[in-house]
């Protein structure tokens, strides 16, 4: 029943757009994967909020007090929202690629990464200036943790070490056995980071029973706007590590020595990444996606989700010509989140016309996962655009992907729709 997600209503769901064969009809965003709608309870907290806007730790105003109580207290629902351990810090960041990039610029030295060729790309390079090894595609989870056991059976037993995994695929939608994988990376004496950007707008992640020592993920798609992410986890590495930022809020006290130059205490909290003027809209809203998440219950969320996504494969099914690119099999628990290709089409003219015959938003390209989406088509990705691809021919064998992606706000007859134009 998709009235149990009523809590979690979207904006934008009566958006009208025109089509090339005359008239107009609702838009069917079906591209979540790249950015979900924001929720409506989200856009009236920010409404709601926008009166009190004021700078945070600089004010001595009301206005400025508040805004700083907003901030910090996002900080504490976001923690929540993944169950931190105590002591665990959250950094507000610009996104999960921004994250991760912090996180790269923590690592200890000497540290080696090791990170499966399937990454999207905001997980796959940031490490490039550490000793990394890259991992090649399993084709089962008990695989991928075989494969990582391995890795770290041969690694240097004395240095530090941090695995990054996915914990849902932006090209399959397919969640990754983060827990079994937490459990290798630790047996070995090395840490891992978890890059939630597609599983924690789906499912409930849990720092403790996942047991992962980072998570990543970004506003834009946990139905709250651009411009703010998230990295949460252990305090030590990002504190031991240089700030991210050189600026004001990340330093303590800063005094001019008698040589000329000038001495730097830096502070060892969250605020020591976050120099500059923070994003308190960007973290606030966040906070409110959470919290409306938490309120709903992922339960509905996941039957919804499961429910639209039977509704997708089986239509698919369908169409002899589709095939659903996947990594672990049918079988494989995955996210609302599915790419395929058409034999005999152009996957960049049939998303073109899924949009201007249908409404329907879906994306086609190579995702910025181009390893992946190699592993899956059997064919090379060309280096053309970062995250797109050039156009086979019509009738040759596709260079890239259409992906569908849907979530919280999407009714039965967006998907109904894109399966009927499918077909
Ligand atoms: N990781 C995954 C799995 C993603 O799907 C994305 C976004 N497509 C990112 C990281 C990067 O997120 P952002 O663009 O918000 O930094």
């Amino acid at each position: 029943d998709q009235s149990v997600c009523a809590p979690l209503s979207v904006l934008g769901r009566d958006v009208t757009v025109p089509l090339v064969t005359g008239g107009e009809v609702t838009y069917a965003a079906l591209d979540y994967a790249a950015s979900a709608p924001a929720l409506q309870r989200v856009w009236d907290d920010v409404a709601a909020y926008a009166p009190y806007y004021g700078s945070v730790h600089r004010g001595a105003g009301y206005l400025s007090q508040l805004s700083t109580d907003l901030f910090e207290n996002a900080r504490r629902t976001v923690a929540e929202f993944l169950d931190c351990r105590d002591g665990d810090q959250v950094v507000f960041t610009r996104s999960t690629t921004d994250s991760l990039n912090l996180l790269a610029a923590a690592l200890p030295a000497d540290c080696q990464v090791f990170v499966f060729e399937t990454e999207h790309h905001a997980s796959l390079l940031p490490w490039r200036d550490a000793r990394v090894t890259y991992l090649d595609a399993p084709r089962t989870p008990e695989q991928a943790v075989a494969t990582l056991e391995t890795a770290l059976a041969g690694r240097d037993p004395f240095g530090p070490a941090l695995v990054c995994v996915t914990g849902a695929s932006n090209v399959t939608g397919e969640i990754w056995p983060v827990r079994e994988l937490a459990a290798a990376a630790h047996a070995h004496g090395a840490r891992i980071v978890l890059d939630a950007a597609q599983l924690a707008p789906h499912h409930p992640v849990s720092v403790q029973e996942l047991d992962v020592d980072w998570v990543a993920f970004s506003g834009h798609k946990l139905y709250a706007p651009f411009g703010s992410g998230v990295l949460a986890g252990r305090a030590d590495w990002l504190t031991a590590a240089e700030p991210y930022l050189a600026g004001g809020g990340a330093s303590r006290k800063v005094t001019r020595r008698t040589d000329g130059g000038v001495d730097v205490e830096w502070h060892e909290t969250a605020a020591r990444h976050e120099a500059g003027s923070p994003n308190v809209i960007g973290a606030y809203s966040i906070a409110s996606a959470c919290k409306a998440l938490t309120e709903a219950g992922f339960d509905t969320l996941v039957a919804r989700e499961r429910y639209l996504i039977d509704v997708v494969r089986a239509g698919l099914a369908e169409v002899p010509e589709v095939r659903i690119l996947s990594l672990f099999g049918d079988d494989a628990p995955r996210v609302g989140v599915l790419s395929f290709v058409v034999e005999g089409w152009n996957s960049s003219h049939f998303a073109a016309a899924l949009s201007a015959e249908y409404g329907i938003g879906v994306r086609d390209g190579l995702f910025c996962a181009h390893p992946l989406v190699r592993a899956l088509l059997g064919s090379e990705p060309q280096a053309q655009g970062e995250c797109g691809a050039p156009e086979a021919a019509p009738g040759e064998r596709s260079l890239n992907a259409i992906r569908v992606s849907f979530g919280a706000g999407t009714p039965d007859e967006h998907v109904e729709r894109f399966v009927g134009a499918v077909k």
